[in-house]
C-alpha cells in the first residue's frame, strides 16, 4: 500500500511537497507497464525514437526554472546551481537522442560467410539514484537506457522525488508512449529492492552508497541480472611544488565544498607538497573564507544546507573527532547548514582522512616526495575522482597513469562531462556512464554468422 510522505526543504525544515512512496505492489504494476510497453519503443525506428528524445530535452529546457526549483527546495541546491543542472538534464538528453542512429554493430571479416554483430536492448531497466544531485545523476541513467531502446522505472531517492516527478509528466508531454518512462517514488528496501527482485526487471543501474551498492550486486547475482554500480569516492587533489600555486589554491575549495561536499567526486582529501604548503594555506583558507552560505533562493548563495539531519550528524561527528585548522564562520543557524572545515590530515589513518564524509570538509595532508603524494592517494578502498597540480608534463602523465582512479584531471577541477566516459576504480564501483560508450551498458552484444555457399558448376 502506498503512502503519503512529507519532503522537506532542508534550508528552512518546512514541508515542501508531499508525495505517495509506492509499496512493492505499485512498483510491480509499473514494471508490468514498462514490461508491456518495451516490444513498441524497441520496434520504433531510430529516427523516431531520437525525436521523442530531443522532444523530451526540449520540453525539459522549456521548464528548467521548476526543476531547478524543486531541486532547490528539495536537496538545498542554491538556486544558480540548480539552474546549470537542470540545463545539464537537457544536455544529457539530446546527447543521447543522437544515439539511437548512431549505436550499431560491427561486420566483421570471417572465412565461409559473413559474420555480424547487433546491440540489442535488454528490456525494463531500474534506474535507482541518491539524493545529492537527483535530476542530473538519473538522467545519466534513464537517457541512454532510453535511447538503446529500453524502457526504464526510476527509483529517485526518498528525500528527493520531485525533479523525477516532474520529469515523468515532460516525457510524456513530449510524446513518450505511456510506460515508457515511469518513476517510482518510495522507500530504498521497499520500492528500490523490487526492481532487484522483479525478474521482468532486466538490469539495475545503481548510484549511492557503496554499502548498498554491495546488497545490490548481490541481489541482481542471484538472476545474473546486468548491474552498473556508481558509489562512494574519497578523492585526493594532489598540489606539487611546481604547480601555479595561487590558482591550485584558490580552486581547491570547489573542488571539494562544491553542493556542500556531498558530491561523490568531492577531492575530500588536499595533498599538498610540503615545499610550498606555507604558500598553498593562506591562499586556500582565504578561498574558503569567501565561499557564500546562505539561503539556496538568494542568486548569490555558493553552499546551502546538507540534504538531512542524519547527515548533518554524521558530519558532525567526523570532525568531533578531528583537528580543526579552520572553520568558516556565521552560518545560517535555522536548517541543516553545516561550515565549511578544514582538518589537519597529518594522521592518515584517522576516519575523518579515510571515510566518505559527505560534507563540507577537507583533510589536508602534507606529503614530501611523488612517490609518497602516489602512496597516499591510492591507499584508499575508494577510486572515484582526484586532480593533480603541476606544470611539468612528465610528471602529470606520470602520476595520472598510477592514480588508481578512473576521473581525473590535471590543473582542473573538472572531470565530468556528458560526452566522456564516468565510473570508479575499487569500491567506487563498476561500469561507466556517459560518453560515446554509455548505450554498451544497456544493451547486449549478439554475434551472428550466416554461412555463404559456395559458388556451384
Ligand atoms: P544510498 O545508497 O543510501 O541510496 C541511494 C539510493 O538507493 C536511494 O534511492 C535509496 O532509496 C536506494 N536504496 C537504499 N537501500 C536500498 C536497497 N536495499 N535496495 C534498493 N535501493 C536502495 O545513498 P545516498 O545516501 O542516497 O547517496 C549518497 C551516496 O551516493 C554516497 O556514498 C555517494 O558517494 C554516492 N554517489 C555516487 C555517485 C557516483 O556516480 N559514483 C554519484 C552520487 C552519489
Amino acid at each position: 500500500m502506498s503512502t503519503t510522505q512529507n519532503i522537506i526543504n532542508p534550508a528552512d525544515l518546512s514541508v515542501c511537497a508531499t508525495v505517495e512512496f509506492l509499496d512493492v505492489e505499485e512498483v510491480d504494476e509499473l514494471i508490468h507497464r514498462a514490461h508491456h510497453s518495451y516490444p513498441s519503443w524497441r520496434a520504433m525506428t531510430p529516427h523516431d525514437r531520437k525525436q521523442l528524445l530531443s522532444a523530451f530535452a526540449s520540453e525539459v529546457r522549456a521548464h528548467s526554472e521548476e526543476l531547478a526549483e524543486a531541486e532547490m527546495r528539495s536537496a538545498g541546491h542554491p538556486i544558480a546551481s540548480a539552474r546549470g543542472e537542470a540545463i545539464g538534464v537537457a544536455d544529457v538528453i539530446e546527447y543521447f537522442a543522437g544515439f539511437p542512429e548512431r549505436h550499431f554493430g560491427r561486420q566483421i571479416p570471417v572465412a565461409g560467410g559473413i559474420d555480424v554483430t547487433f546491440r540489442e536492448p535488454l528490456g525494463v531497466v531500474g534506474v535507482i539514484v541518491p539524493w545529492n544531485f537527483p535530476m542530473l545523476i538519473a538522467s545519466w541513467g534513464f537517457a541512454p537506457a532510453l535511447a538503446a531502446g529500453n524502457t526504464v522505472v526510476l527509483k529517485p531517492a526518498e528525500a528527493t522525488p520531485l525533479s523525477a516527478l516532474i520529469l515523468e509528466r515532460l516525457a510524456l508531454d513530449a510524446g513518450f508512449p505511456e510506460g515508457v518512462f515511469q518513476v517510482a517514488p518510495g522507500r530504498g528496501d521497499r520500492a528500490g529492492w523490487r526492481l532487484v527482485t522483479n525478474e521482468l526487471v532486466k538490469k539495475v543501474c545503481f548510484t549511492g552508497s557503496t554499502r548498498v551498492g554491495k546488497q545490490i550486486m548481490a541481489g541482481c547475482a542471484e538472476q545474473m541480472k546486468r548491474v552498473t554500480l556508481e558509489l562512494g569516492g574519497k578523492s585526493a587533489n594532489i598540489i606539487f611544488g611546481d604547480a601555479d600555486v595561487e590558482a591550485a589554491a584558490k580552486a581547491a575549495p570547489f573542488a571539494v565544498f562544491d553542493n556542500a561536499g556531498q558530491d561523490c567526486c568531492a577531492r575530500s582529501r588536499l595533498l599538498v607538497d610540503r615545499a610550498i604548503y606555507d604558500d598553498f594555506l593562506p591562499i586556500f583558507l582565504e578561498a574558503t573564507a569567501s565561499i557564500v552560505v546562505g539561503d539556496p533562493l538568494d542568486d548569490r548563495t555558493q553552499m546551502g544546507p546538507l540534504i538531512s539531519a542524519e547527515q548533518l550528524a554524521r558530519v558532525q561527528g567526523y570532525v568531533a573527532e578531528a583537528e580543526v585548522i579552520y572553520q568558516v564562520p556565521n552560518v545560517p543557524a535555522t536548517g541543516y547548514y553545516f561550515a565549511p572545515t578544514v582538518l589537519s590530515g597529518a594522521d592518515t589513518t584517522a576516519p575523518s582522512c579515510r571515510e566518505e564524509i559527505f560534507g563540507p570538509v577537507v583533510s589536508i595532508v602534507p606529503f614530501d616526495t611523488e612517490a609518497e603524494a602516489l602512496q597516499i592517494a591510492n591507499d584508499s578502498i575508494y577510486g572515484l575522482s582526484g586532480s593533480i597540480w603541476t606544470r611539468d608534463l612528465s610528471r602529470a602523465f606520470r602520476v595520472v597513469r598510477q592514480l588508481e582512479s578512473g576521473n581525473l584531471s590535471v590543473n582542473s577541477n573538472s572531470s565530468v562531462r556528458y560526452s566522456t566516459p564516468f565510473g570508479g576504480f575499487k569500491g567506487s564501483g563498476i561500469g561507466r556512464e556517459l560518453g560515446p560508450d554509455a548505450l554498451d551498458a544497456f544493451t547486449e552484444l549478439k554475434n551472428v554468422f550466416i554461412a555463404i555457399e559456395e559458388e556451384k558448376g
